[in-house]
């Protein structure tokens, strides 16, 4: 069993074939996917494919590249989601990108401060992206840490260093592994998903982009994450049996998915 932590699968490239594209992750052994809003319209689709599909539960939130043109009562939606309905299991995706800067960054920063105090008012966890803004994101995660505990959280498909690694990690957050985990010239990597601990490690697909090895460059789809399960399982040095009880066991525990 698997858990595809990371999906849009809102997205037009999936949404015209759901029934189909959740057939094959369920053949493939997913126990959950969780779909993840960017914005408004997203997020209220999330939820909307959570309610058709029981395989899914849904996060709400505005991706750091989507504030600024986010408009006047977008924010104020996400937190009417949040706060009535029961399929939203998790706040986001947000965080810091510098990579696109579609954002002014201090908006951006903005943004993610509120993503987290909503999902600390609500007792949910929240989903972290991360693209060219490590020190950044880790200072903003410490300053949450530091005035109100771990963050109960997720980096999502983590492509920092090292240092990044262990500073997320010694808060106390789980750090989730994309397709970009398979790719031939990943191997720096992998040398540091090896040093995640088994209890702090989640898969995901960030489907329809980034599809692993071997359908790389294709549109890629939940029932893919056990590829990337399958490298971190040679990463770790164990089988892709712990790597599933582990990752599936982490997701139940984060997204609060027991009972669904
Ligand atoms: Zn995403």
């Amino acid at each position: 069993m698997l858990i595809d932590t990371h999906a849009h699968l809102f997205d037009e490239r999936l949404a015209a074939e759901l029934p189909a594209v959740l057939a094959r992750a369920e053949q493939a052994g997913l126990a959950h996917v969780i779909c993840i809003g960017i914005d408004r319209e997203s997020s209220l689709a999330s939820i909307e494919i959570a309610r058709r599909f029981p395989l899914v539960a849904a996060a709400v939130g505005i991706q750091p590249n989507h504030v600024a043109e986010a408009a006047p009562g977008d924010w104020d939606a996400i937190v009417a989601l949040a706060e009535s309905e029961p399929l939203v299991h998790a706040i986001g995706e947000t965080g810091l990108d510098r990579y696109w800067d579609r954002a002014p960054f201090a908006m951006q920063e903005d943004s993610f401060a509120r993503h987290m105090a909503l999902a600390r008012r609500l007792g949910k966890p929240f989903i972290i992206h991360c693209r060219d803004a490590e020190a950044d994101t880790v200072r903003m995660l410490r300053e949450e840490h530091d005035r109100h505990g771990p963050p109960r959280a997720v980096m999502h498909s983590f492509s920092g260093d090292l240092a990044t690694a262990e500073a997320c990690l010694a808060m106390g957050l789980y750090l989730s592994f994309a397709g970009m985990l398979t790719y031939k010239t990943a191997a720096d990597l992998r040398a540091i998903a090896a040093k995640v601990p088994l209890d702090r490690l989640l898969v995901e697909t960030d489907c329809p982009y980034l599809a692993p090895v071997p359908h790389r460059g294709k549109r890629n789809e939940p029932a893919f994450v056990s590829h990337t399960a399958a490298v971190l399982a040679e990463a770790k040095g164990v089988s892709v049996a712990e790597i599933e009880e582990w990752t599936t066991r982490n997701a139940r525990e984060l997204f609060d998915l027991t009972g669904r």
